[in-house]
């Protein structure tokens, strides 16, 4: 691969990093997660208004490895990029690693790195992202 070649490369994953969170902001999470899957080879996670009963945590969101599921708090949290993508980061790596989660720093690196993309894009994008578990 070439330079040029390489730089191409690098601009269609920020542009589709952009158009990621852009779906998530418009409500369009499903959508996000069919292109997300399909990006990186995995299943589509389902998705869920409500956190299990077990969980008491403060948190926006949490996965599920068990049902592939993303459980989300409220209906707000829908459409917030930085909690769907942690939480996708979740999925993907116990989708290719069985046996690991991933760590939530590398979670919140993936969404940022995701969310930052779009702010070059937009600069409009809250600074303020929720916490995630
Ligand atoms: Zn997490």
């Amino acid at each position: 691969m070439d330079n040029r070649e390489e730089a191409r490369t690098e601009d269609s994953e920020h542009l589709f990093r952009g158009y990621v969170v852009w779906l998530i902001l418009n409500g369009r999470t499903e959508d996000a997660l069919g292109l997300l899957a399909k990006h990186y080879g995995v299943s589509i996670p389902r998705l869920k208004v409500g956190l299990p009963s077990r969980h008491k945590t403060k948190a926006s969101g949490c996965y599920a490895p068990k049902d592939c599921t993303i459980y989300l708090r409220n209906s707000d949290t829908l459409m917030d990029p930085f909690v769907i993508l942690h939480e996708f980061y979740h999925h993907m790596h116990i989708s290719i690693d069985k046996k690991h989660r991933g760590t939530e720093k590398y979670a919140d690196r993936f969404a940022n790195g995701f969310l930052r993309a779009y702010r070059s894009l937009t600069s409009t994008v809250s600074k303020n992202p929720a916490k995630a578990a």
